[in-house]
């Protein structure tokens, strides 16, 4: 099978085999499916890869100083031997190499011409995929071509269970680099399974772990097809290994193919059903379709997905392909199938932040998962309700009343963000102060169901975290009797620069719109009126006394504004703080940070990490006036530091709402190439899918100018001088919207069943969109 690629608009290249860059390569090039994803490591391995399969879902405390999601057996080892010698980076010489990511079919192709000290020159070609047809169906095709010599060519294919996570980096004077060979040596590792049975025979091998502490069994069955010509060479079993390993007497100048497909299943998946027997059966079914048949409807799955979410950026392919890449990598990151398990701050692509949960979710991810996957996003809003004993635990331990959403989360809701940096030197307060995230859950529900509809969630899920977390917010916000007002005190807003604040705006505003917005579904539910609301109010006692009660304390929330009413203050008293200038910016036109500073130093200042004010007036687009929202943008950008891979994407938008348009395309620029570029250095780590979300929602809500403002869909779009148009498509109430913005015209099509309508806004003014009949709109509306 020759890869058929999709165009040059769709790929994601590598040219040369680079050592200093393998480890970020290994991020951009993971290949996944929701329920897996497996960092892009060469097949035969080399000294200072860093490799991994992660598991949605699947974490592991044991020995880790907080709970990992575990780093999964690997089922990626295929190992080519020429006459007993292994072929790898380390031992030959690479004269030619090339790996294309296929962002439309999801598959990684590789192609690598190794030259042995005696002059063998042997290709190995691969193709890669995780099934998104069938989530437990993954494997490879290796394609094995001796191109000056005919020689015995092995080839062994593993299935390996010795795995670890890295834990933490011992603390040494300043930052030490060390070389890429060796650098993931000098971390803590820690173990989170052991290996409970293995099985090698001539038709497959199995290994089943289990996680130490959470006690997941893991099952990987795999089996690899010999070609024609050649011969079961055997198997080979240590403690926590399996292969097995074919043989064939290579001619100069012929491809010999090896197929590989592997089956995954664990515990959470089967409800008890005999784990070995299912991996087993799963890749008998594959087996029998065989490796192509797998892989096209896989990329057949993978063609249905993009219908609803593809992005154009017309005249600018890398802008297009950097989109498809963030977009490729949000679809491989979220389960739609299961609402126990959310998206980490790396995705499943790396280790980073070790697979927790932020408000990245709800804040940067949702939008486009509601806007072109809805079922996806109340998947992951599914996980919140989920999660929500944990999150009593958390507000109970804390000694407050109700929900309190983790900063950190992992399986269970429990708070799990790390007291101390990975290097042990500065003690982390987030989990303590960064308390908006509670009512970023909050937004996330609200958002979906203003979305689409689903007030069946709303009725099932959503209002009962809605009544937990405002009970937590009721206890948690303090009475300031002299002033008559309630406050928050000691908090970290967004922006981290800033600890132990008081009354942080971003928190008290977003607290109290919380608030706001319960009591009306409390209102609507009740009057509604259904049994179902009933037994929720009787479970939880919550009456319209108490409901009432969070009204008159969100009315008495204090919000530090200066005295003309438009600058919002960040937090109390951080107008009186240094106004340290940023005076130096970096290769990408990034501040740096002024001199003799770093992140823990900046308390003191009025320099920010990342949109804090700005973000607020993102996300309550009805709630403050133009001016407001211009003056404050002024005001807090040139301050900001983009310190996180978050803060671009969201000044992108903002700058084009304000009409300050001067720098929207190059946040944009640096949101979409974050990790593409590994511009922010730690790419290595895992993507930065927040900033993939952002740079979706920079395209969409930036440039397109979508806002969803009293209910309706509102668009103000807004084309930079580089691009001649964009195109996007946006899920609403359940049916589809596509929009296509030019110079000269914007185009809306709505596809519904007939008769259908729906109104929206095109800046300020209503046009009413009917199924099936394209509307148009003159930009001249703009002025
Ligand atoms: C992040 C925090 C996080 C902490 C520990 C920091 O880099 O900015 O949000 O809680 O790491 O994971
Ligand atoms: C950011 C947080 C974010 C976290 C995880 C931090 O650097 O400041 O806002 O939630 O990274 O992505």
């Amino acid at each position: 099978m020759r890869p058929v690629l999709s165009s040059n608009d769709w790929l994601i290249e590598e040219t040369a085999f680079d050592f200093e860059e393998a480890n970020f390569k290994e991020t951009i090039f993971t290949v996944g499916n929701g329920y897996q994803g497996t960092r892009g490591s060469l097949e035969e391995g080399h000294k200072g890869e860093l490799t991994g399969t992660y598991l949605s879902g699947v974490y592991d405390h044991h020995d880790s100083t907080v709970i990992d999601q575990v780093n999964a057996p690997t089922w990626l080892p295929l190992k080519v031997r020429v006459g007993g010698t292994l072929l790898n980076t380390q031992t030959c010489k690479v004269v030619e190499h090339r790996r294309v990511l296929d962002l439309q079919t999801g598959l990684l192709h590789r192609d690598t011409l190794f030259e042995e000290s005696s002059g063998h020159r042997t290709r190995i070609a691969s193709a890669r995929f995780a099934s998104f047809a069938d989530q437990h169906i993954c494997g490879i095709r290796l394609t094995v071509t001796p191109e000056n010599h005919s020689s015995v060519v092995t080839v062994e294919s593993a299935l390996d269970a010795e795995r670890y996570n890295l834990d933490r980096l011992p603390a040494y004077q300043g930052t030490p680099k060390f070389h890429p060979e060796v650098k993931w040596e000098k971390w803590a590792k820690s173990r989170h399974m052991k290996v409970t049975s293995t099985t090698a025979n001539e038709d497959h091998i199995y290994v089943e772990t289990r996680t130490l502490d959470t006690e997941i069994s893991i099952g990987m069955a795999a089996a690899m097809d010999v070609p024609v010509g050649g011969n079961f060479h055997g198997t080979e079993r240590s403690y926590e290994s399996v292969s097995q390993i074919a043989s064939v007497d290579a001619v100069m100048g012929q491809s010999y193919t090896f197929d590989k497909l592997v089956a995954i299943f664990t515990s959470r998946d089967l409800n008890g059903a005999e784990l070995g027997a299912r991996c087993e059966a799963a890749l008998e079914t594959a087996h029998a379709k065989g490796i192509e048949t797998c892989l096209s409807e896989s990329v057949a799955a993978w063609r249905l997905k993009w219908e609803a979410c593809d992005c154009v950026v017309t005249g600018d392919v890398e802008a297009t392909r950097a989109l498809r890449f963030n977009i490729y990598h949000l679809l491989i990151a979220a389960n739609e199938n299961d609402p126990r398990a959310n998206i980490g701050a790396k995705s499943m692509s790396g280790e980073g932040y070790k697979g927790h949960v932020f408000w990245d979710t709800e804040i940067f991810l949702l939008p486009f998962y509601i806007f072109t996957q809805p079922k996806t996003a109340k998947a992951l809003l599914k996980y919140r309700y989920n999660t929500l004993n944990g999150a009593i635990k958390n507000a109970r331990m804390n000694g407050f009343k109700g929900a309190q959403y983790a900063w950190e989360s992992a399986d269970t809701g429990a708070e799990t963000t790390p007291k101390w940096t990975h290097d042990g030197v500065n003690r982390i307060w987030t989990g303590e102060e960064e308390i908006h995230v509670t009512a970023c859950v909050a937004f996330g529900i609200l958002s979906y169901v203003a979305a689409t509809g689903d007030q069946q969630f709303m009725r099932d899920f959503g209002a009962e975290v809605l009544y937990q977390t405002s009970r937590f917010w009721v206890s948690r916000l303090e009475l300031n009797e002299g002033a008559d007002r309630y406050e928050l005190t000691r908090v970290i807003g967004p922006d981290e620069f800033h600890e132990h604040v008081d009354n942080n705006t971003f928190t008290n505003r977003m607290a109290k719109w919380h608030l706001e917005q319960t009591a009306r579904v409390f209102a609507d539910l009740s009057a509604a009126g259904s049994s179902e609301h009933d037994s929720l109010l009787n479970r939880l006692g919550l009456t319209a006394d108490e409901v009432k009660k969070w009204t008159n304390v969100a009315e008495k929330i204090y919000l530090p504004v200066d005295p003309s009413g438009t600058l919002i203050e960040q937090f109390e008293g951080y107008f009186q703080l240094d106004d340290i200038p940023i005076v130096e910016w970096d290769d990408n036109q990034m501040p740096c940070y002024p001199d003799g500073h770093d992140h823990f130093s900046l308390n003191g200042s009025m320099l920010l990490k990342q949109p804090d004010v700005i973000m607020l007036n993102y996300l309550l687009p009805d709630e403050f006036s133009d001016e407001v929202k211009a003056a404050n943008y002024a005001f807090y950008e040139k301050r900001t530091m983009h310190k996180s891979s978050l803060s671009p994407a969201i000044h992108s938008i903002m700058g084009i709402e304000v009409g300050d348009i001067s720098s929207a395309h190059r946040y944009f620029e640096r949101s979409a190439f974050v990790d593409l570029i590994n511009n922010q250095g730690n790419t290595q780590d895992g993507m930065h899918i927040a900033s993939a979300g952002g740079t979706w929602q920079s395209l969409v809500c930036g440039f397109g100018g979508f806002r969803v403002k009293h209910g309706e869909m509102t668009f103000k779009p807004w084309l930079p001088e580089q691009w001649s148009g964009i195109q996007f498509s946006l899920k609403w109430q359940g049916n589809d919207i596509a929009v296509t913005i030019l110079r000269d015209e914007y185009r809306f099509l709505l596809s519904a069943a007939v008769g259908v309508s729906e109104i929206i806004e095109v800046f300020g003014q209503q046009k009413t969109l009917t199924a099936g009949q394209e509307v148009i709109v003159s930009p001249i509306l703009n002025t």
